[in-house]
């Protein structure tokens, strides 16, 4: 029997410049995408994010097709049909072939929407791997503050979920992981997005889903004001995208028959005003914090092709559809032709 196709997605951090990316003077800082990974893609140099540029609204008008205009500070689900939906209900598929692995307590709700006919127990299971790692610290870790800080922008955001017999079921059912090898490993690892990576890698592994959402968030350490950790940050996620694509390779129920689309949730502003210094924050809503890029690469899609029409940050869904097979019905973007 032929394998399933496989998707993952990866956004590439929490906002992400082209300047230190694919812009001249940015890559030296994605050597991996650059050389490894954009060779073998079809590139879209202008990837636009026309809706809020709030990491949770954007991720979910990324996930949804459709510019979300919900808090971006709220623990509420999407308004409209996620990505996860359609593709579960259209295609029969089971929860476990559905997952999204996602960087802070505050994308708890991304998984699926409240629609109706769509909805609650019909999208993707979450998992949030700091919230894992707490319960499996039971709420006492010491050490892990790097991998525990949950946001960079509202530190009175932080959405109390369930008391971790949840998590820890996840931990153990689920990624076939015990509290000592997973906090053991926990303490190897310099960042939450390696740590992401890592329960991606677990989740290929158990449950082999056939569509894998992971969000990055390291790279939003840059509203800090410290130009030199967001430039690191930029320089593990590039690490980790190589990581996971890998990992696709070598995992045999995804070698051969994977598409993976890398994409940032949006750039980061020239953030005119007096004291700004361009790369802080992502609030001015100008072309820099715009306009982004996006790669897709593997199964079904041309290598070495660069695109410099502009696609929507909307356009991801209607593409997954027409890739995979189901149909976004209310998605608001067009399916991306060229790779089709
Ligand atoms: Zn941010």
């Amino acid at each position: 029997m032929a394998k399933k196709r496989k998707v993952i997605v990866v956004t590439f951090g929490g906002g992400a410049r082209d300047q230190e990316t694919f812009a001249p003077e940015g890559q030296e800082n994605i050597p991996h995408l650059l050389h490894e990974l954009a060779p073998q893609s079809s590139f879209f140099t202008q990837t636009m994010n026309q809706g809020i540029l709030g990491h949770y609204v954007a991720t979910a008008s990324l996930a949804t097709g459709v510019y979300e205009t919900l808090n971006n500070f709220a623990s509420i689900p999407p308004e409209h049909p996620t990505v996860f939906e359609y593709f579960r209900k259209d295609l029969k598929r089971a929860s476990s072939d559905a997952w999204v692995v996602a960087p802070s307590n505050g994308f708890n709700r991304i998984g699926e929407s409240e629609y109706r006919t769509y909805g609650p127990g019909m999208g993707a299971g979450v998992i949030l791997p700091k919230h894992l790692l707490s319960a499996a610290t039971s709420g006492s870790a010491t050490n892990f503050d790097h991998l525990l800080r949950d946001n960079y922008e509202t530190p009175l955001f932080t959405p109390q979920l369930r008391g971790g017999e949840f998590e820890l079921q996840q931990l153990e059912k689920i990624l076939q992981l015990s509290v000592s090898d997973f906090t053991t490993h926990a303490r190897s690892m310099s960042s939450a997005d390696e740590l992401s990576i890592y329960i991606a890698k677990r989740l290929m592994r158990q449950e082999a889903p056939s569509l894998l959402w992971i969000t990055m968030h390291d790279i939003d350490v840059a509203h800090s004001g410290a130009y030199s950790l967001y430039i690191d940050a930029i320089q593990r996620t590039d690490r980790l995208c190589a990581e996971l694509w890998k990992a696709a390779q070598t995992e045999p129920e995804y070698a051969g028959n994977t598409t993976m689309f890398i994409l940032p949730d949006f750039g980061r502003d020239a953030d005119e005003e007096a004291g700004g210094n361009g790369f802080q924050h992502h609030r001015t809503g100008d072309a820099a914090s715009r306009t982004t890029w996006m790669m897709a690469l593997g199964a079904g899609v041309r290598e070495g092709v660069v695109y410099d029409r502009p696609v929507q940050s909307i356009d991801l869904v209607p593409t997954l559809g027409a890739m995979m097979g189901f149909s976004p019905s209310l998605a608001q973007g067009k399916s991306i032709q060229e790779l089709l």
